[in-house]
């Protein structure tokens, strides 16, 4: 999924979190003014926030900048996206630029969550078993199990009870190791 920010009116501001003189959309803003202006600060659940890759800044109905989200920040009660405007030539910047909201909903709220077709080649990774299929999280339904049950069998003779006491009196050595 993707997040779908919605820019308010042109507003100076003092004070910023963010160290911005400005928000809000205003005509003929760039792609880079677009994403600063709209990257925060939002009142959003910043674990939500942070598993999405792309952005959408949207300013009067219709996609402005698109962004790629590297991690977020909190201010107060406050979250802020933390990346860069994607530029001219990135499929998924170049797919929803200038086009209308990709968040059609009836809802008020500015904060919105979308699947772009376009994402999908960039949130997709191999499945950490290595299964050679390919998820959006690190590990396909049940693929994290069988990765640990796979290296039960293989290094403590298939007992759980020895994979847990290993675990255990690694995490023991290396606290006491480090005081
Ligand atoms: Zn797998």
């Amino acid at each position: 999924m993707a997040i779908r920010l919605k820019l308010g009116s042109y507003e100076t501001v003092q004070n910023d979190p963010l160290d911005r003189t400005f928000l809000g959309y205003f005509p003929r803003m760039t792609e880079e003014e677009a994403w600063k202006a709209g990257r925060g600060v939002w009142r959003m659940n910043a674990d939500k926030a942070s598993r999405q890759r792309f952005a959408v800044i949207v300013g009067e109905g219709v996609v402005r900048a698109v962004g790629e989200i590297t991690g977020v920040s909190t201010h107060g009660d406050r979250v802020a996206l933390e990346g860069a405007a994607l530029v001219e030539g990135h499929p998924v910047r170049d797919a929803w630029i200038n086009q209308p909201d990709p968040v059609i909903n009836g809802s008020q709220n500015p904060v919105g969550y979308c699947e772009l077709p376009e994402e999908k080649p960039f949130i997709y990774r191999p499945c950490a078993c290595g299964c050679g299929d390919t998820t959006e999280r690190d590990f396909l339904p049940g693929h994290d199990v069988r990765a640990i049950q796979a290296r039960v069998r293989e290094h403590f003779g298939g007992s759980p009870l020895k994979f847990i006491q290993w675990v255990d009196g690694t995490l023991t050595d290396s606290a006491s190791g480090a005081r």
